[in-house]
């Protein structure tokens, strides 16, 4: 279930929960959101499948003076105790289903992205493109502009590689994720992207956060590297109190004393993230193993925890490739990479959304 934002307070978090009984009926929800307005509160509606649940955003003791039980339909008044309010399961139980040109992730759905690390040719990424729809991914991914350790290596093909990756969706009909990194490229990356990826090094660049939060397109976060689980949800909070609840969080590795792999794949925050948020949790295992041979092992230990989704980054020919060469999965090995991931998906009872 998407939570609908109805009203958003410039300011202040959701204090209190206010759960309406099974039979409460919309004009009596409407009531209580027209009290905490009157109050100078506001409201978070979220229908529900068994309830559907109010969260009041205004001062506490504002809050604390209404006598929001006695009203109509209402069952229980509930403060939320998390940092995080919006992205909380207490506010929405339902998981929420992020949807782009028809392909959903989220509850049962579940999501295959695949790609290339970086858009370098138009023959590259048509190709990858082909090889990754034929073997039923839902979303094909691509950087455009391009987050470089080093200022000397490959950037990105920019403005271009967005013009490319919008040729591979025209031949594909595959949705498109792409990185946006600065803000003067907001309007350029919306406007051509269907999910927009925020990368780990601006997991918490709050201010581009707050723009994708006013686009109207998914937003895929991805954690950052020495960021905690709360960090992570706290950042998709600036998301979604701008009004965008579509929002897909991304584990992608950490940083640990461990340099065998890239970085370590925290398996353990996938459970950790059901538990604590309604939205969706994909895993970005390429990035996280640094390595080709370590993709698909660290991939089936996603979908076995329960990830919404892999995110797994594909290229014809990896040691040609202008970015992250070791660990791209080469074009013709992708068809049984994809297949086992697929059994391993019906085995946990969802279907690649
Ligand atoms: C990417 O997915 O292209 C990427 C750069 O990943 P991350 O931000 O997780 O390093
Ligand atoms: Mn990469």
């Amino acid at each position: 279930m998407v939570p609908r934002l109805l009203r958003m307070a410039t300011v202040g978090s959701p204090e209190l929960l206010i759960v309406m009984g099974a039979h409460a009926t919309p004009d009596q929800v409407d009531e209580v959101v027209a009290r905490l307005e009157e109050a100078g509160a506001a409201a978070h509606v979220t229908p529900g499948k068994q309830a559907t649940v109010i969260g009041a955003i205004g001062e506490r003791d504002v809050l604390a003076a209404l006598p929001l039980e006695t009203y109509g339909g209402v069952d229980q008044v509930l403060p939320i105790l998390k940092p995080y309010k919006l992205v909380s399961r207490e506010i929405s139980p339902d998981p929420t289903v992020v949807s782009a040109l028809g392909r959903r992730i989220g509850e049962h759905y579940f999501g295959f992205i695949a790609g290339p690390c970086t858009v370098e040719t138009p023959e590259q990424t048509l190709e990858t493109a082909r090889a990754v729809a034929a073997a039923g991914c839902t979303m094909l991914r691509g950087g455009a502009f391009k987050p470089r350790t080093s200022p000397y290596t490959f950037q990105g093909l920019g403005l271009e590689g967005l013009r490319i990756l919008q040729e591979a969706r025209e031949e594909t009909g595959l949705p498109l994720v792409t990185e946006l990194m600065d803000p003067r490229h907001v309007d350029a990356v919306v406007e051509a992207a269907d999910v927009i990826q925020i990368g780990a090094r601006n997991m918490q660049n709050f201010s581009l956060l707050a723009e994708v939060g006013k686009a109207r397109k998914p937003v895929l976060l991805k954690r950052g590297p020495s960021a905690s689980l709360e960090e992570l949800l706290m950042a998709a909070e600036y998301v979604v109190r701008e009004g965008n609840a579509q929002v897909i969080l991304c584990e992608r590795g950490i940083k640990t004393f461990e340099t065998a792999t890239r970085f370590t794949l925290d398996i353990g925050a996938i459970p950790v993230l059901k538990q604590e948020t309604h939205l969706p949790v994909i895993v970005d295992p390429s990035h996280a193993a640094g390595r080709r041979d370590l993709v698909l092992p660290l991939a089936r230990a996603a979908v076995a925890a329960g990830a919404d989704g892999i995110i797994v980054e594909v290229h014809p020919e990896p040691e040609h490739a202008l970015c992250d060469a070791a660990q791209q999965i080469p074009v013709r090995d992708f068809p049984q990479f994809a297949e086992e991931i697929g059994a391993l998906v019906s085995l946990m009872g969802k279907v690649v959304g």
